[in-house]
């Protein structure tokens, strides 16, 4: 039996009800007003008072409509057809009907039923399985899709039979599995989950031990992501946090990339289903859309379904964590995500906490940061979740309590800085306070060593220094003049100026600069800290000036030449005969 209620309060998106009957947290409900039904989520409930938040407008809404509990919590549906899918917080699907939204009270069905998949067989009869183990596969464009034990069976099953190999349709039962009592269950391809609790498929939950390679020199080079690690990326409209998301998505060592776009403004929710879709892969040539999904909000959705998307696009991530693929989830911004929590809870008249953001941000923003990870599966093999979420703070204040709760949760911080962006030195990550707390993990050490030579975290270290120290050096020549310094101190501001346009500065729209492979970045930073590493004896600050900015074009030329090409080895060679020429 359902439990039922009646509409007895509306304020805005939130609506009281008295209820017959248990309701439970984070319930789904529909909220019946005239011909239309409209999805809502129980986040109260007290005595046979509940209230609930509303996915679309409210306009219409009158005391007295019915309210019908479903039992059970907003799910996503998981199975083949995911990828190359664009949905909104509520897995509709935006794919088919591009530009036309919804009526009010439409959903639709999140997965194609019709289509056929060619699957294979990976269990037999008699097998022992439990949760989230392989049933069989199909291909999903390229990808080997396993589907799987569904995430909800507990304890141990027998399979009793799979379907043979063939085409199927999602629906389709592929699998008998008899649990421990006898009692048998029907497997198929589509499963579904509640996007709220995290999917715990998997043996153990080690530390991160390798980086996930962006080919972005500010990330990979000075400040590296784990595989299975978390970062985020604050910073004011217009530095750039979308342009980097994109390079990542687009570079990023993953298999499948998810990508969750809670719009800033309206139009970069058309931006996204414009551009996404054009993004040509570079490692594979072929549309990155292929392997990826969007969710996204449409402007014309209330607050609360932004926060459910966070949540579904984390969902499908474990999903396919679960099939022994990397996936990366970007999130962007995760500051609508939060605002939407402050509008609930300020509605409800909760205790406000900083910025009326209510208590417990902090600890909603760590469970999903933690939700990412590597992990290993139940026959050994591993899957990772590595997750990059955008944080726009207003004005650019770092510390606001969005930016301060993330900072905790996430391993990697990128911060990118309104002066960077204004001086078009892109991407404009502050190279002074960012960081990787990957960097002082012994296992990514050695690996980073394993990759990029001995010694590499060493010489990463030194490039920070050689930045730190240019800028005290600016300050000192910006206070005292060119002539009223050493001339060391312009020696030292131009070493960190080489550093700054040939390691940190990255053209995302080059097609050869955009990609920097890490074997290309070792090469690199080795020939740059090579040259710091040299004391030059000018007569007087404009011969340094001059010779920096020889060198610098230089170096810029082979960083937009393609590596080892006959182009980069002649300016390479230039830069050889400058070096030799001068001391
Ligand atoms: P945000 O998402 O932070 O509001 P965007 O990512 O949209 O900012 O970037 C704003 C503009 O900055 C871009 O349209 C682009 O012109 C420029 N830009 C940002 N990053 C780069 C980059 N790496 N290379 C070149 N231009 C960039
Ligand atoms: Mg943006």
């Amino acid at each position: 039996m359902k439990s039922t209620g009646k509409v007895t309060g509306i304020v805005s998106n939130l609506v009281t009800v008295e209820v017959s009957g248990p309701v439970s947290q984070n319930e789904l409900c529909y909220v019946t007003s005239g011909d239309t039904r409209l999805m809502a989520e129980v986040i109260k409930v007290n005595g046979s008072q509940a209230s609930i938040q509303v996915f679309e407008s409210t306009r219409g809404l009158k005391n007295g409509n019915d309210v019908e509990f479903e039992g059970k919590m907003l799910e996503a549906t998981l199975g083949p057809g995911l990828l190359s899918s664009s949905y909104d917080g509520l897995q509709n699907d935006l794919t088919s009907m591009t530009g036309v939204f919804l009526k009010k009270g439409e959903y639709t069905r999140p997965l194609d039923e019709e289509k056929k998949w060619d699957f294979t067989p990976l269990a037999k009869p008699g097998d022992k399985v439990e949760a989230a183990d392989w049933l069989g596969e199909v291909r999903e464009g390229w990808l080997p899709h396993k589907i799987m034990v569904p995430f909800s069976f507990k304890g141990e099953y027998t399979v009793k039979s799979v379907a043979p190999a063939g085409q199927y349709t999602i629906n389709r039962t592929m699998a008998v599995l008899t649990d421990a009592d006898g009692e048998e269950h029907e497997v198929t391809m589509a499963q579904k989950w509640p996007v709220k609790v995290a999917v715990k498929a998997y043996r153990e939950k080690p530390r991160p031990n390798r980086i996930m390679e962006t080919g972005v020199r500010v990330i990979d080079t000075m400040n590296p992501i784990a595989e299975g690690g978390t970062g985020f990326i604050p910073g004011p409209f217009g530095c750039g946090k979308t342009v980097l998301q994109h390079a990542i998505a687009k570079q990023g060592d993953a298999d499948v990339i998810v990508m969750a776009a809670c719009g800033e403004r309206a139009n970069e929710v058309v931006e996204i289903f414009s551009e996404f879709p054009e993004l040509i892969d570079p490692h594979t040539g072929r549309h990155l859309m292929e392997r990826t999904t969007i969710i996204c909000n449409t402007s014309n959705m209330p607050v609360a379904a932004r926060e459910a998307s966070v949540y579904t696009a984390m969902t499908i991530c474990e999903y396919y964590r679960a099939m022994g693929l990397k996936v990366l989830l970007l999130a962007d911004s995760t500051s609508r995500w939060a605002q939407a929590l402050r509008e609930m809870s300020n509605r409800m008249e909760e205790l406000p906490g900083a910025d009326a953001f209510p208590v417990d941000l902090s600890a909603i923003i760590s469970n999903f940061y933690a939700r990412a990870g590597m992990v290993v599966l139940n026959n050994g093999q591993t899957g990772s979740v590595t997750f990059i979420g955008t944080v726009s703070p207003a004005g650019g204040n770092l510390k606001e309590p969005v930016t301060e709760s993330t900072k905790k949760a996430a391993r990697c911080f990128y911060a990118l800085e309104q002066k960077r962006a204004d001086q078009k030195r892109y991407p404009a990550v502050n190279p002074i306070d960012s960081y990787s707390k990957y960097l002082e993990y012994p296992e990514i050490q050695e690996y980073l060593s394993g990759i990029a030579g001995e010694g590499w975290v060493g010489k990463v270290e030194k490039a920070k220094n050689i930045i730190r120290r240019g800028k005290e050096a600016d300050d000192q020549i910006n206070i005292l003049g060119d002539d009223g310094v050493p001339m060391s101190y312009h020696e030292i501001f131009w070493k960190s100026e080489l550093v700054d346009f040939i390691i940190l500065q990255q053209d995302a729209f080059d097609p050869v600069d955009s990609l920097t492979p890490m074997e290309r970045q070792e090469y690199m930073l080795n020939l740059v800290l090579d040259i710091c590493d040299r004391e030059f004896r000018f007569e007087d600050f404009e011969e340094c000036r001059n010779c920096f900015k020889e060198m610098i074009n230089l170096l810029k030329q082979m960083n937009y030449s393609e590596f080892r090409s006959a182009n980069f080895e002649k300016y390479r060679e230039q830069l050889n005969n400058l070096l030799d020429n001068g001391k």
